[in-house]
């Protein structure tokens, strides 16, 4: 069928005509099916967040189209507020917009600004909560009183609150340490799995990434290099660690993922591809 996303030749440039003109985006093509997991990676300033901002019409392309369940966003009269609650962006380090005084009032702020009842808002914000695996114990903590992981699980629900369509993550493990790291990312992986909803996490390593997702998007000054399968993107190796994407991480990873038997992972050759 038909793609949720579809972005033609995007181009994006900031401040254009002056001494910071910066052409973040080149002629970027993508299409995005629905129920797909997929992976955004590129080192620091490639585009990663310029990209996704254009994905819930946060930033409107300088140049090119995007599609979203085949409408073009940027026709007369197109509603960003209807996109935006179907594109639901998790912003990096989304606990700093946690405010409310409790978490699932917190979770319920989305559904109340869509204008729906008192009712079916916590009916939505504790579908989100357990989504998310968040403990029902906490639903009447105190944001402020929770652990690094639970307040990102429940800026996450605060998102999935508003039942969006497609969920873009951008760089969901930020400042987390190794067990949180697993932690948010196994969970996210199960919340696709059960859901099939659009999954986009975005992240500057190819080792959180790779393990989760069916397909790698890898961004390189604001071009898009490869998009392929994670199997696929670890041939070109000598390419990633040119691009910032440590060739001795990938290697590490696919020696754990042959060693821990993950069947995607068995016939990965270290060849390189012309
Ligand atoms: P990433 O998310 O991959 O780190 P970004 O999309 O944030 O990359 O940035 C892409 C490029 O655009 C970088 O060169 C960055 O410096 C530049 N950039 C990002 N935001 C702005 C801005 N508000 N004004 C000017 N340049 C920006």
């Amino acid at each position: 069928g038909e793609p949720i996303l579809s972005l033609r030749g995007l181009n994006y440039v900031y401040s254009p005509g002056t001494a910071y003109e910066k052409q973040a985006m080149k002629d970027v093509n993508l299409d995005i099916w629905q129920g797909e997991f997929i992976g955004i990676i590129g080192h620091t300033g490639s585009g990663k967040s310029t990209l996704i901002q254009h994905l819930d019409g946060l930033i409107r392309a300088t140049g090119g189209e995007l599609y979203f369940d085949g409408e073009n966003i940027y026709k007369e009269g197109y509603s960003m507020k209807a996109l935006r609650q179907q594109v639901g962006l998790v912003f990096q380090y989304p606990e700093h917009q946690l405010f409310e005084a409790d978490v699932l009032s917190d979770v319920c702020f989305g559904p109340k600004n869509q204008g729906l009842s008192e009712e079916e808002c916590k009916k939505r914000a504790k579908e989100a909560l357990e989504m998310v695996g968040f403990p029902e114990s906490l639903y009447n903590a105190s944001p402020f009183d929770l652990s690094g992981g639970q307040k990102r699980r429940a800026a996450i629900a605060g998102v999935l609150a508003m039942r969006p369509k497609v969920l873009v993550l951008d760089e969901p493990t930020a400042g987390l340490d190794p067990k949180g790291r697993d932690d948010i990312l196994d969970q996210i992986a199960l919340l696709q799995k059960t859901t099939h909803m659009t999954v986009i996490l975005v992240s500057h390593s190819m080792e959180d990434v790779a393990k989760y997702v069916d397909r790698i998007i890898v961004m390189n000054h604001g071009e898009k290099i490869f998009d392929d399968t994670p199997k696929q993107v670890f041939r070109h190796y000598k390419r990633l660690e040119e691009v910032g994407l440590a060739a001795p991480e990938v290697t590490y990873l696919m020696h754990e993922l042959r060693e821990s038997g993950v069947p995607v992972s068995t016939d990965i050759t270290l060849v390189e591809e012309a």
